[in-house]
């Protein structure tokens, strides 16, 4: 008898031993150079993932550009009913935030892999999502459809915004597509974290608007900060925003035009919490600004460094530790006698080891004593998952400086 369409097997991807070894680990992807015989595997497919004997590990994503050529998605060997699955990563993802996320509307709702959902990426801000979607699989018309119905129905966002990576589409071969609505017509709207008001604008800005990732360290450095406050690299005033009612005066400071017009309306929207305390915006290259401050011996009691990420690959960790311990060294120096460093990295290349070493290098280099407050990650929304450590990629640490 003819198979019917619902039995036909999945195509198989064979994995090599070290591969194999990977994923026995509990990893989720296989490299390039790590899959066997994928000849005439359709790119974006779902795909039976089997060590070269045959025994089988799961069903993943496969990507015929990516170096990661294997996105694990179930440890179910074959998966055929692609939009179930779909549905119910979604619902468990949303669930998930329901039980760890506390005090904000804006909140990472599905991160890629950490949720077994390769290659998606849906932010929250208050009424409006914004979606990123990075791998063929997820890119594909009819899993699109299935993504954005059902975070239609399980959220209820006035609109669905696509924010569009070109680089990555070039990557992964997909067609160029713009940024824009994909649902709804509401493309700003305002969102509320820790009782600190922001401004959205779905269509501007970094990332997908805002750096979400650090909102529990927000409140954290809050806690701690005092006096006069620097936030450097301070992009829309995330950071500067928070201590702002406790510090008696915030100057942030960005090369952004763009993002410093925004943290002066985010200023405004929060009279009440700053109680008339001044908050002032520079429009700086921070490596000068610092140099120059420190060279004219600036001081402050509180100082935020939360820099872009320096090592974007393996290859420019050298340069970015050189990179973090300048800025560190030079704040360092600029701290009054028991005040607060709040210093931060979101290279996933240096790792929290390397990063604390860089900061006691600058700590010995510049005589201060430094006592570790807090040593932070990225917020629960953004869940790392033990065993993949590409999940875990922020590092916060929180000092008391003497
Ligand atoms: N602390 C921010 C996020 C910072 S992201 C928050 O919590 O929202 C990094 C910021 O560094 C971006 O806003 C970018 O515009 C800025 N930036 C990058 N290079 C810079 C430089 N050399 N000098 C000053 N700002 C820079």
């Amino acid at each position: 008898m003819p198979p019917t369409a619902k039995q036909v097997d999945l195509p198989q991807v064979k994995v090599s031993a070290r591969g194999a070894i990977r994923l026995k680990q509990g990893h989720v992807w296989v490299y390039r150079s790590d899959v066997l015989d994928v000849d005439g595997v359709p790119p974006g497919s779902l795909v039976r993932v089997t060590d070269q004997r045959g025994k089988p590990f799961g069903t993943a994503l496969y990507s015929s550009s990516s170096q990661i050529a294997i996105r694990m998605v179930s440890a179910h060997e074959s998966v055929r009913d692609l939009p179930a699955l779909l549905r119910e990563r979604i619902s468990k993802a949303i669930d998930y935030r329901k039980s760890f996320v506390r005090d904000t509307d804006a909140y990472r709702v599905i991160f890629s892999e950490a949720d077994f959902l390769p290659g998606l990426i849906v932010d929250r801000y208050n009424d409006i999502l914004s979606l990123q979607i990075l791998t063929q699989a997820i890119d594909a018309n009819p899993v699109r459809e299935i993504v954005i119905s059902e975070l239609t129905r399980q959220t209820k966002p006035a609109a669905i915004v696509e924010r569009v990576d070109a680089r990555v589409r070039e990557l992964e071969t997909l067609a160029p597509r713009s940024s824009g609505l994909l649902q709804g017509t509401k493309a700003a709207t305002t969102f509320t974290m820790n009782g600190v008001h922001f401004q959205y604008d779905a269509l501007e800005g970094q990332k997908t608007g805002a750096f979400l990732d650090q909102r529990e360290n927000y409140a954290a450095a809050a806690q701690y900060a005092h006096g006069e406050g620097l936030d450097v690299f301070c992009y829309q005033g995330g950071f500067a925003l928070h201590p702002a009612g406790r510090c008696e005066r915030v100057t942030g400071v960005d090369s952004s035009r763009p993002a410093l017009e925004v943290a002066d309306q985010n200023a405004a929207l929060n009279q009440q919490v700053l109680r008339g305390r001044e908050i002032e915006w520079i429009e700086a290259n921070a490596f000068d600004l610092l140099k120059d401050y420190s060279v004219s011996h600036r001081l402050y009691d509180t100082i935020v460094l939360d820099p872009p990420a320096f090592a974007k690959t393996k290859r420019d960790l050298d340069s970015a530790i050189r990179g973090y311990k300048e800025l560190n060294l030079r704040a360092l120096k600029m701290l009054r006698p028991g005040a607060i460093l709040v210093t931060c990295s979101c290279s996933y290349h240096v790792s929290q080891p390397d990063f604390l070493e860089m900061l006691s290098s600058a700590a010995l280099d510049a005589h201060r004593t430094l006592r570790l407050i807090d040593v932070r990650g990225q917020a629960k929304d953004h869940p790392i998952l033990l065993n993949v450590p590409e999940t875990s990629y922020l590092k916060c640490i929180i000092a008391h400086v003497s």
